[in-house]
């Protein structure tokens, strides 16, 4: 991998917490972000647009872009596919800008060992009756989708203990700036601002 300015973060949570939502609502307001866009072979949901949501593809193409090495991660989540093009991370992050991989805890776990500087957020609901209803009020997935999400979604959140930082998303505005919280002290950090204020901190030092 080239060498890398922006910060990776992992988004991860249970269905239905609430990721999409609160991701969306960063990028619109944080210019330098940016968020990858996964493939997956799930059917795509209504108003979900290819190449914009996801890269909509079929289980043997994405089998053969497994074996070219094009993903930087890649897990089977609720019987579909999911993987991060390798490429579109490594070229996001050389131009300088932080990226945001919405992914699940298989992939948090790969990329964490790739990128070991990747930051992790975990993303939680207030409690499993609001996650009930947020998944039903979304109203993109059937009855047996979400019954099926909800038991998956106490194995993902047993996860949370691998994560760096934990928001919970109750008041979606306080969850947002406890986001936006996150995102400022990573562009803080010694060595971004090392990358981003370099002529600063020399003349500070200079003679
Ligand atoms: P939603 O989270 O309910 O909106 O459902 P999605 O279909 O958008 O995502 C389903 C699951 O796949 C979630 O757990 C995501 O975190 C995970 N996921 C999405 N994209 C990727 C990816 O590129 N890689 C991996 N490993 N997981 C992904
Ligand atoms: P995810 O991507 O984690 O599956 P979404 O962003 O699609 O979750 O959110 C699931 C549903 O919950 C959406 O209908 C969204 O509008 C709603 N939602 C998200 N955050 C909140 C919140 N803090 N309070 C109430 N509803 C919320
Ligand atoms: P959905 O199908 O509802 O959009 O997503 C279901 C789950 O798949 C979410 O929890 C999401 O985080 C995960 N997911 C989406 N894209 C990726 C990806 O590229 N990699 C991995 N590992 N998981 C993903």
């Amino acid at each position: 991998m080239t060498q890398a300015t922006g910060t990776l973060y992992i988004v991860s949570a249970p269905s239905g917490a609430g990721k999409t939502s609160l991701v969306k609502a960063l990028i619109e307001q944080i210019d330098t972000l940016r968020v990858s866009v996964s493939h997956t072979t799930r059917a795509m949901r209504p108003g979900e647009t290819d190449g914009v949501n996801y890269h909509f593809t079929c289980r043997e193409e994405f089998l053969e872009q497994v074996g070219k090495g094009d993903f930087l991660e890649h897990a089977e989540v609720f019987g579909n596919l999911y993987g991060t093009s390798q490429s579109t991370v490594e070229r996001t992050l050389a131009a300088g800008h932080d990226l945001i991989l919405e992914i699940d805890w298989q992939g948090a776990q790969q990329v964490r060992r790739a990128l070991p500087q990747a930051r992790s957020i975990f993303i939680l609901p207030p409690s499993r009756a609001a996650l009930q209803d947020r998944l039903s009020n979304r109203g993109q997935d059937s009855d047996d989708t979400i019954a099926g999400r909800m038991t998956q979604a106490v194995d993902e959140m047993s996860h949370y203990v691998e994560y760096d930082y934990i928001v919970i998303n109750d008041d979606f505005h306080t969850a947002l700036d406890d986001m936006k919280s996150i995102l400022r002290s990573g562009r803080l950090s010694l060595a971004h601002q090392q990358n981003l204020n370099s002529q600063l901190l020399t003349a500070l030092l200079s003679d």
